[in-house]
């Protein structure tokens, strides 16, 4: 990824880059010929994304993640950031587990997540197939 300057069709030079601050960048390029200028202002997650364009910057960052920085920058919240996010959970009978299997993957730890709160809510400390089926019954409406 490169910014080009629509006027020359020139590839755009790196000026200057400031932060991060609090996981935000301020990025500004230049263009070569005409000194057109943009500058670009980043959230935490477009910070991975503009490493990606060979930007230093310095500080305390986000780990390097090459393949989750366009689905973060592009989409909502992973499904996996959500699961890392979770709070301890109730136990996953071998049966629940199992049903939970079956969900699509990217469904999986938004649904265990999910009813693990519900099972947490109701001070339920194994997650059963029927509480799933309580947890489903309930969400239907
Ligand atoms: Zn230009």
């Amino acid at each position: 990824m490169k910014f080009l300057c629509v006027g020359c069709d020139e590839p755009m030079r790196l000026e200057s880059v400031d932060g991060p601050e609090q996981g935000s960048v301020s990025v500004t390029f230049g263009c070569p010929r005409c000194s057109h200028r943009v500058a670009l202002l980043t959230n935490p997650a477009e910070t991975q994304l503009v490493r990606s364009l060979g930007v230093k910057i310095g500080g305390r960052g986000l780990p390097p993640e090459p393949l989750e920085v366009l689905s973060t920058a592009l989409g909502p919240q992973r499904a996996g950031a959500v699961e890392a996010a979770g709070e301890e959970g109730p136990v996953w009978a071998e049966a629940a587990a199992a049903r939970l299997e079956r969900l699509p993957p990217l469904a999986r730890p938004m649904a265990r997540m999910a009813i693990s709160r519900y099972a947490r809510e109701r001070g339920v400390t194994t997650v059963t197939p029927e509480l799933m089926d309580e947890y489903r019954a309930r969400m239907a409406f």
